[in-house]
This record gives structure tokens, sequence and C-alpha cells, in this order.
């Protein structure tokens, strides 16, 4: 599932959501996700139910009933031209049975959830539905050298993440962190790999407004540990300093604005207007071989969330995939606007590799 089949028509794609009560937090994030040109291509018929299986588990088959209700959205969607809907019943009805017993629990009651658990609930069930065990061998030999034998560890990793449960999902949407931890001792330094399917970013309190790169590296500076149990020269628990940077980026990055604190507040900082690049060469590990391919992003649309904490309203902004142009989605309501709109209400990002032309 490697080639992406071009988006060109810009008289369709336009289609708004109906609001089946109180579901604008889900309304904005499949809107987002249906922006990515990756995943309109994986949703095809013919391509993401092929990997559904012939005895499915009740687990799975519940799975696989949300993954087929989501894909019929996100073609209906791309085939709307402006001023038609959609009503997602199916999916909606499906939701309750698919969330029973899981984390996601809540949101089988009808009221307005959080949008970042909504996108996290719908990415590990479409993961799930369309995941199969797979054969991931290293094909490399035995590392000889430090860098080989990093680059040996992070290949490893990914394998006994994703071995058991590989989706097409995994390589547009997970990344991974490299952790490196500097015992203060003796100065051994141990590698961790973690994958990821959001960055989380700290919204600064103080401040008019601020930059999505500059929160980024803040939350990436080197933690203190105080409790550290060294592998090399072992008990008692020791200093030590941990740091965490990129080691593979995934093809479609979400990014996640920390605006709800844990004593359910808002912050309303304002996110500074992105660049037409966004560049993460510099969060890279120094040790990935990964930072010498394209590592620029691109903004392809955000979920808005206005209004006090505990309630409020969900929205999404998103550029159209053959025109380039912004549009809002409120709902069934779709608006042209001139440009994205950065501010206090920017919740969630939904960013693209670049894939096109080398820029001069
Ligand atoms: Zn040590």
């Amino acid at each position: 599932m490697d080639k992406i089949q071009p988006i060109a028509d810009p008289t369709k794609g336009f289609g708004g959501l109906i609001n089946m009560g109180l579901t604008c937090y889900g309304n904005a994030v499949l809107q987002n996700v249906r922006h990515l040109k990756k995943l309109v291509w994986i949703m095809e018929e013919g391509k993401y139910n092929t990997l559904f299986q012939k005895k499915p588990t009740e687990r799975r088959k519940k799975l696989e009933g949300i993954a087929s209700a989501f894909a019929e959205i996100v073609q209906l969607l791309g085939k709307c031209k402006n001023g038609q809907s959609v009503r997602p019943g199916t999916f909606w009805k499906r939701v309750p049975g698919a969330v029973e017993d899981t984390m996601y629990e809540q949101l089988a009651s009808k009221m307005c959830h959080d949008s970042h658990e909504f996108f996290l609930f719908l990415f590990e069930a479409v993961h799930e539905a369309t995941s199969q065990e797979v054969d991931m061998r290293i094909l490399r030999p035995p590392p000889t050298t430090p860098e080989e034998t990093l680059v040996h560890g992070a290949l490893k990793a990914w394998q006994d993440t994703f071995t058991k449960e590989y989706s097409p999902l995994v390589h547009m949407f997970y990344g991974m962190f490299h952790q490196r931890t500097e015992c203060q001792e003796c100065k051994n330094i141990s590698h961790r790999w973690e994958a990821f399917n959001t960055l989380k970013v700290p919204v600064p309190q103080e401040g008019e407004n601020f930059s999505l790169m500059d929160a980024l590296r803040e939350d990436m500076v080197a933690e203190d540990i105080e409790e550290y149990v060294c592998e090399a020269c072992g008990p008692p628990r020791r200093a030590a300093k941990k740091t965490v940077s990129i080691w593979r980026m995934p093809l479609a990055l979400v990014v996640t604005l920390k605006r709800f604190t844990n004593d359910g507040k808002k912050i309303h900082t304002e996110l500074a207007p992105l660049p037409a690049f966004i560049d993460f060469a510099s969060y890279f590990s120094k040790e990935s071989p990964e930072i010498v391919g394209e590592t620029r992003y691109t903004l392809r649309g955000m979920v808005d969330h206005h209004g006090p904490p505990s309630f409020g309203h969900y929205t999404a902004q998103c550029q159209h995939l053959g025109n380039d142009t912004w549009y809002t989605y409120d709902d069934e309501s779709v608006r042209e606007m001139p440009a994205a709109h950065f501010g206090s209400s920017n919740y969630m990002l939904f960013l693209e590799r670049h894939t096109g032309a080398a820029m001069a």
C-alpha cells in the first residue's frame, strides 16, 4: 500500500456532517482525517476490507463494523458537492458496542466528549480491524559498530511493537521516540524506543501567543531522574539525565495541544501562525538514519474547540485535497475561508509529510 492516488477533482469533497446529537467532537475529527491523502486511499473499497478476517472474533467484528462505517463516511464526503451533507447514522449506532468494556466506554453516553480521545478510539478501532500478524525481518547483518547497534535496536523495537498487529495505519500514523538515559555515576548511556501516534505539546499559560516548535522543544529538554536503576553499575538507585528525541516520523503527524489542565481549566494562549513548511530535522536524534530523509511537514487541518472546557463546541478547518482552499466544517455547515485561522481555539493539528518537489 505505497502508492497514493491523487484526488484531483476540485468540484467535489465539500461534504458536511450532520450532528447526530452532541457529536461535534467526532465530526471535527472525521473531517480532519478524511483530508489526509493516504487515509482516503486506504479507506477505499477493496483495500481496507481485504484485511477483514473470515472468522472474526466478536470483538474484531465490532471493530470491522466501525472501520466499514468510517470508510463509508470518508468515501461519501469525498463525493459531496458544495451544500451536500452526510448523515453518519450507522457509524454512531455502532460506537456503543465497540467501546463496551474498553477504556473508551464513556463515548457511549450522549454528551460532548474530547476530540483527542475520539481520535484515539477511531484510530485504534480501524488499526485493530485491519491488523494482521506479519513477518518483519531485519534485513541487515549483525551490528559491529555502536552506530549500527543503535539502528538495530530501533528496528528491533519497531518489530516488537508491530509484528503481531500490523495495519496500514502503522506506517501512516506511527512515529518513534528515542530515549537516552545517562547514568550520572558511571556515565553509561542506555537507549529505549517508544512508538507514538500523537505528539502532545504543552501550551504555555503565560504570554499572548506561542510557537508550536518552541513549545515542542521545551517539552524535549533533558529531564533529571532521581531514582534511576543503572543497567551498568547496578544498585543503589542513581541520578540520571533523560533526553527524548524523534527517531522516526509518520507520514501523517497528529499534534494535540494540551489546552485542558487536570483541574478542568482551559488555557487560552493563542497558537502563532505556522509556516508553510514545518521542519522537524532539529528534533531528530542525531543517531537516527531517518534524519537524512524528508523532515518537512505541511498543515492539512485543525480541530478547534470553542467555549468552556466542560462543554463547548468543536469545529474543523481543513485544506481541500484538490484546490488548496481552506474550509470551516461546523457539522453540516461548510464555509470557505481566506486562509487557516490560528488562535486560542486550535486544539488538534493534522500535518502531512511534504511530498512535492524539493525547494531550491
Ligand atoms: Zn551507572
